[in-house]
């Protein structure tokens, strides 16, 4: 196993019913801005039950962070911030609204200029961040329980990644009945995003790490069964509970801890996003069987222990075995309704050259596990993807 620090101090209120819970995490006294996206909480009812818990207390609304938050939109909120007499943030949505929150709270106190820093400095410059919370509709990113956030900067076509220790949200809640008004997009791009990252920490090489990989397989497992049965019965509640879990599990640093990680599979995607606007788990689902495939030699023991133990594939020879597994992987994607060609996308072999380029432009030129997945292995993956 490999050195670690684990940390993490956010408090997830989970269940029914505890939105009404606000009125005892966020401070009686505080100036809240309210963030969300385009108004989904406002037919689902979160928005009142969210504006009841509040009480009292100001609260000032921003509304509009859009799927894959742009710097532009943020920007517009650091200004609301500077102007008003704000003291605490509430991201109410999915990972978007809470990615783009991260940013505002880091870039409200940033001292170093023009806060797009941030991005190019991976969140190694945040010194601080105002205090944030959020309420969770979609499962996802886990981001409601990690550090870390993607911000897109529209006008160069950027979707870049950052994390600091001073973006962790104080706390999260989960009240899985919220996420029964989600479309079956969102839900199978939810399922495909919480497995890609269990996928991104596990399918390494092996560090001899039983819990973490034990960990690993369970959330993959649970993701298999519970995932299909979310889209048959949407208003499921152990269902949609277990599948929350398991997105925000999927990513709140456990199963990271003492192991290896990859991460290739999330870079090659967001320039993806960012050039043709394909949604963050649909990217995802077109990289990652691609990069299994490309990288089978260096992931070989490991993808044999996945095929064993997730896919019970034990018989006949190594190959066989590991290409039936990461077709079985596919075919979960494709069951979930996320379609793994770029093809599917109305992609073709001359898009190629400008999502490398941007690759080089954005320095991801030496990733994985690694760092030998070069611009030419990621055009392999892509030309294999087609
Ligand atoms: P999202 O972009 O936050 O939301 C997608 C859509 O779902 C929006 O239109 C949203 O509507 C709608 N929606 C959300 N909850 C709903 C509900 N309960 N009922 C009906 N509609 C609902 O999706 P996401 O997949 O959670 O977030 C994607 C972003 O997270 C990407 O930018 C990705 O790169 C990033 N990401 C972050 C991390 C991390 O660790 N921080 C990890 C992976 C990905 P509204 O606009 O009305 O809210
Ligand atoms: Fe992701």
């Amino acid at each position: 196993m490999l050195n670690f620090d684990f940390y993490n101090p956010t408090h997830i209120l989970f269940g029914k019913g505890r939105i009404a819970d606000l009125n005892k995490v966020i401070p009686e006294n505080a100036k809240v801005l309210l963030l969300y996206g385009g108004g989904s909480i406002k037919q689902n009812g979160v928005f009142d039950e969210v504006i009841a818990a509040l009480g009292t207390r100001s609260v000032t609304e921003f509304t509009g962070i859009e799927p894959n938050p742009s710097y532009e939109t943020l920007m517009q909120a650091v200004e609301v911030i500077k102007n008003g007499q704000i003291d605490f943030l509430l991201a109410v949505g999915g990972g978007s609204v809470i990615d783009g929150t991260k940013f505002i709270a880091a870039a409200a106190l940033f001292e170093g200029g023009d806060p797009w820093a941030i991005l190019e400095k991976r969140g190694s410059n945040i010194t601080k961040a105002l205090p944030f919370g959020s309420v969770l509709t979609l499962p996802a990113t886990g981001s409601e329980m990690n550090a870390g956030a993607v911000v897109t900067r529209k006008s160069i076509k950027a979707k870049m990644a950052f994390s600091s220790p001073h973006c962790y949200p104080k706390f999260s809640i989960l009240d899985p009945t919220k996420t029964y008004t989600l479309p079956v997009r969102q839900i199978g791009n939810g399922a495909v995003d919480a497995f890609v990252h269990v996928m991104e920490q596990y399918m390494t090489y092996p560090v001899n790490s039983p819990v973490q990989d034990r960990f690993a397989e369970g959330l993959l497992k649970t993701l298999i069964e519970e995932g299909p049965k979310a889209l048959k019965n949407p208003e499921d509640y152990d269902v949609r509970a277990n599948l929350m879990w398991c997105a925000t599990m999927a990513l709140n640093g456990l199963i990271s801890a003492g192991v290896p990680q990859d991460w290739a599979t999330h870079m090659i995607g967001h320039e993806l996003t960012a050039l043709h606007g394909i949604d963050h788990a649909q990217t995802l689902a077109i990289v990652l069987p691609s990069m299994l495939r490309v990288r089978k030699e260096s992931k070989r023991a490991k993808l044999l222990q996945y095929a064993e133990r997730i896919w019970d594939l034990r018989d006949g020879d190594e190959d066989t075995r590991i290409e039936t597994a990461i077709s079985r992987t596919q075919d979960f994607f494709e069951q979930m309704g996320v379609k793994t060609r770029l093809s599917d996308y109305a992609l073709n072999a001359s898009n190629i050259d400008p999502i490398v380029a941007a690759l080089e432009t954005h320095r991801m030129v030496a990733l994985g596990e690694k760092r030998d997945v070069t611009l030419n292995i990621s055009r392999q993956v892509l030309e294999l993807s087609l």
